[in-house]
């Protein structure tokens, strides 16, 4: 039998023959393309292990062997790193069948769940016990724990409970020996050296597989208000953000902006979408959660709202009456990217800024593209309470998104990311680095910080068997 052969079979001897999947058997395209639809790879097998130990098994063999492997879990990652790469010879690792709730501690408001739970399930989990487990994205639906903590997820709740990063206490992880390392305490105190959990946090799969975490929980609020607000321009945003924490402090929730051109294209893709106040130049969605019955949330909003339409920081402005109109305001942002995606391909940038800065930013990333690339459209928008923006670039209307990106990418990246590095601004701020920014994290990250990280990665994973090619190219 071959190399190839025997290695296969020591994978199916390890998680169970159905569980090894090869291209001879059925179209691996699932889990060989990108969410974006911008690479496909060719997976030598899929493999979907059961549990912690046969995740070690696999890893086990994969080492002995010297075959790559690459963790995937709901595979709705914007960077490019949970697919394999063309070569045809790497391994994808799925968390699927990794789905148990392993145990809820209502006292010490922790649950501990496995890496292939689906996010609305661990929120599902937490819901049942009275709780609430605060992470939230438009991909909960099909991304998993183990993703969002691998890639450290951002989404809509970060302003007051923080990044996957924050809410995660423990966490269980394969190494590249293939050892287990428990580290699943739901401690909120715990000096006992180097924080390792933080380490395979935001690690994208790099230095070790995430089979469990245990994760914070959190009251539920009684009350949950959403308002929508024309804004004249980014300064008054920022300005109404400071005023908002002020008034509202841990209450607000989320402080999404969303430019003009955002929602229309959202109007013309999702003729349906109740989007008010569209024409302003900017849009502003606010999110305050509060413990207190809806009345008392009001009795905050309202007041602020009142004051800041009286002194021209705000346009005008509306509030959910109720739980259906929340939710589609929520869904007037949330449907920014899909709508995107109809209308073309484009560029994401996912970047990140201090606040104070980011009015200065837009400013001149727009100026700078206007003259650069005359006609690109200025899709932006994302979590301005985060500094977070979503600064992506459409095709000229008319163009075709293919030809542009082919044209204009490189040089569009380089100019938005130089201009983000000026102000003091990150490359990524939530979705990570995978393949697809590797190639240009060099030019933003100093090279003592590269070093230590590659210093890391070494330690953990000299063999380079965890997906290779991956944050550090
Ligand atoms: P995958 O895509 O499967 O993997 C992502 C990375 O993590 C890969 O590098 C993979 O190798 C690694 N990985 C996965 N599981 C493990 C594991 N168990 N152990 C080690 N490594 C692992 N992201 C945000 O931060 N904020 C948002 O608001 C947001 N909104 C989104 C909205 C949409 C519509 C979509 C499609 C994506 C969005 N994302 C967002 C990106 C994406 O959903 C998140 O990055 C998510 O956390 C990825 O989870 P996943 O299970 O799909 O991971
Ligand atoms: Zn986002």
């Amino acid at each position: 039998m071959s190399a190839t052969g025997r290695f296969l079979d020591t994978l199916r001897a390890s998680v169970g023959a159905a569980h090894v999947l090869t291209p001879a058997e059925g179209d691996l395209a699932a889990y060989e393309q990108d969410q974006r639809q911008r690479f496909r790879g060719k997976a030598r097998a899929v493999v979907r292990p059961a549990s912690t130990d046969e995740v070690a098994a696999v890893v086990r063999a994969c080492a002995a062997a010297g075959v790559a492997l690459v963790p995937q879990g709901g595979n709705t990652g914007l960077a490019v790193g949970s697919v394999p790469d063309a070569s045809g010879a790497q391994i994808v690792l799925s968390t699927q069948r990794l789905r148990a709730v392993r145990a809820l501690d209502a006292a010490n408001a922790t649950l501990t769940a496995e890496a292939g739970c689906v996010l609305t399930q661990v929120q599902q989990a937490a819901v049942g016990a009275g709780l609430l487990f605060p992470l939230s994205l438009a991909a909960e639906g099909s991304c998993t724990l183990g993703g969002n903590l691998a890639t450290n997820a951002g989404g809509t709740q970060v302003l007051r409970y923080g990044n996957a990063r924050e809410l995660c206490l423990g966490l269980e992880v394969v190494t590249a020996q293939g050892e287990i390392w428990n580290g699943l305490s739901g401690l909120r105190k715990d000096n006992t050296g180097y924080a390792l959990r933080d380490l395979f946090i935001g690690s994208e799969g790099t230095l070790g597989i995430i089979t469990a975490a245990t994760m914070k929980l959190f009251p539920q609020p009684k009350a949950r208000l959403v308002a929508w607000a024309a804004i004249p321009d980014l300064a008054a945003a920022v300005q109404l953000l400071a005023r908002a924490q002020a008034a509202l402090d841990a209450g607000l929730t989320g402080f999404e902006v969303m430019n003009r051109l955002s929602l229309a294209l959202v109007a013309r893709h999702y003729p349906q979408q109740r989007l008010p106040l569209r024409d302003a130049p900017w849009c502003v969605l606010l999110e305050l959660s509060d413990s207190h019955p809806e009345r008392h949330a009001r009795a905050a909003l309202e007041p602020l709202l009142a004051r800041a339409i009286e002194d021209g920081c705000v346009r005008d402005a509306v509030i959910a009456e109720n739980l259906a109109q929340a939710t589609a305001l929520w869904q007037g942002r949330e449907r920014i990217s899909p709508a995107q995606a109809i209308e073309g391909l484009n560029i994401k940038h996912d970047v990140s800024l201090p606040i104070s800065r980011i009015p200065a930013f837009v400013d001149e990333a727009g100026a700078l593209l206007a003259r650069e690339v005359p006609g690109a459209r200025l899709v932006t928008f994302g979590h301005l309470g985060d500094g977070n923006l979503h600064y992506n670039v459409q095709a000229p209307e008319g163009q075709a998104g293919g030809d542009f990106l082919l044209r204009e990418e490189q040089r569009i990246n380089t100019l938005v990311f130089d201009a983000v590095a000026r102000r003091g601004g990150s490359i990524s701020a939530e979705h990570g680095i995978g393949s697809l920014r590797a190639a240009q994290l060099p030019r933003y990250k100093p090279p003592v910080a590269l070093a230590m990280m590659r210093a890391i990665k070494h330690a953990l994973d000299p063999q380079g068997i965890f997906n290779p090619g991956r944050v550090l190219a």
